[in-house]
């Protein structure tokens, strides 16, 4: 425990950073189709054509220049901020794409948001550290065989700082039957090389799946935080539903499969919530599949508030990110916080998971340091890493409208703290995966861009 630091309520409790999701052409993935996914023909793969995003990309076939435009004028008009952008790449596996269109995508969006056309990727990115609209964090939905090395770079040299991995149940047997295409050796894998490369990473998880049951469920996932292969820092827990077009949708009769009633995606739920660990999120539970693409029940929307509200009742003390944050804990709020330190093997590396919280626990700030299993990029060498700098109330690039000079404390000391920890295990340098919009406040910190990283020097 670290000494007591003052900080005032926040004054916001929206982050500031504004997300603008892209959607991918139609493409089917390499491996073939996984057995509840639809799409992949004449919509992206995973996506039906009545989800909104993809109905605007399908009028504006799928250029991606038009998506940034087009989403970036209604965030506008829609009174949203537009300085801080993350973007997010949805429908079937990116890196899959032919390798033209997967640069020619990226540097369009950098070319939208800096409103001029750049020669290089780098360029763009370059023009976007201090643009108007800036691309502050990128995440890309991935499969755990697209993780390789060199894929993993690449996803660096985009600008991405979180990696989404599909891994749905730890079960060979069950990956076999439903055609994912992968194994569990895949995720540890891609687990291990994102974490080593610095990135953010968030696994889907499919509860209900067909050859499941809901005691299966709940053992396979216990494993994703027993097991230090795995520990993801994020999770979106979708349940299986059966969409039209979808080889489920086909076979289900014949197979006998039902989906998961509420009250059985609740128990499971329930579950997971009390196995999540005090360094995971969850980012979201169920798909917004609309209801005309489904067949039979699909579980309520309003499931993962019932579960919350069950165990605030019950006064379960819940370790997840999300209900400790302080925007969903702004009443009565103490304000005595104090940086707490969780340490933690992970993919063969070890991990220090700051946080500011106060005595009731409610979360003011984060930020996860590694120590690397290994290196594999070379301005990586010899660095411990942050994976993630967030403070609640004010994004991460704090500094810029100077406004809240409590919470741009923040996010520099959580910092100092980092380069303590790792200056005293012996480290001389650490780095941040830094999204390319946030890289003048990382320079104000005294780092500097080596490669695709924020680096600074501890000796
Ligand atoms: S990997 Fe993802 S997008 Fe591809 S078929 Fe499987 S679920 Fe669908």
């Amino acid at each position: 425990m670290e000494p007591e630091i003052k900080v005032k309520k926040p004054v916001r409790s929206k982050s500031g950073v504004t997300p603008l999701t892209v959607v991918l052409a139609p493409r089917k993935c390499n491996h073939g189709t996984c057995i509840y996914c639809p799409g992949g023909d004449f919509v992206p793969q995973s996506y039906t054509d009545k989800s909104p995003a993809v109905m605007r990309a399908l009028a504006l076939n799928f250029d991606v220049r038009k998506q940034v435009r087009s989403r970036l004028d209604a965030l506008i008009k829609m009174g949203h901020p537009t300085e801080k952008i993350e973007l997010i790449i949805i429908g079937g596996t990116f890196l899959q794409y032919p390798l033209d269109y997967q640069y020619d995508y990226i540097k369009g969006c950098f070319d939208v948001l800096n409103g001029i056309d750049s020669l290089t990727l780098e360029e763009a990115q370059k023009l976007n550290e201090t643009a108007e609209h800036r691309i502050v964090a990128m995440c890309i939905e991935n499969r755990p065989d697209n993780c390789s090395v060199e894929e993993i770079k690449r996803m660096r040299e985009f600008g991405a700082t979180r990696v989404e991995i599909g891994v749905q149940i730890l079960d060979d047997e069950i990956y076999k039957k439903i055609a994912r295409g992968h194994k569990i050796k895949d995720v540890i894998e891609a687990s291990k090389r994102l974490k080593d490369a610095g990135f953010k990473i968030g696994y889907h998880i499919m509860p209900g799946l067909p050859y499941s049951n809901v005691e299966k469920d709940i053992e396979k996932f216990r494993l994703v935080f027993e097991n230090e292969s795995f520990r993801p820092d994020q999770l979106k827990i979708y349940p299986c539903q059966i969409v039209e077009d979808s080889p489920l949708a086909k076979i289900y009769k014949r197979i006998n499969y039902r989906t998961y009633t509420d009250e059985e995606i609740k128990k499971v739920l329930l579950e997971m919530m009390k196995i999540i660990p005090d360094y995971c999120r969850i980012m979201r539970v169920m798909r917004e599949i609309p209801k005309e693409k489904m067949i039979g029940t699909a579980g309520s929307t309003s499931i993962r508030k019932e579960v919350e509200e069950e165990l605030r009742k019950k006064h379960e003390h819940v370790k997840e990110i999300r209900m400790r944050e302080i925007g969903f804990n702004s009443l009565g709020l103490k304000t005595d916080t104090l940086i707490k330190t969780i340490e933690y093997d992970s993919s063969g590396g070890k991990e220090f998971f700051l946080e500011v919280v106060n005595s009731d626990d409610v979360l003011f700030g984060l930020l996860r340091l590694r120590f690397p299993s290994e290196t594999f990029i070379d301005e990586l060498a010899g660095c411990a890493l942050v994976r993630e700098l967030h403070v609640y109330g004010q994004a991460l690039n704090l500094g810029e409208k100077g406004k809240d000079s409590q919470h741009t404390g923040l996010g520099k000391m959580l910092m100092a703290e980092a380069e303590r920890i790792a200056a005293d295990a012996g480290y001389k340098k650490i780095a941040v995966i830094s999204g390319v919009g946030v890289r003048e406040y990382y320079r104000k910190l005294g780092y500097e861009l080596e490669g695709n990283y924020m680096v600074k020097n501890l000796a």
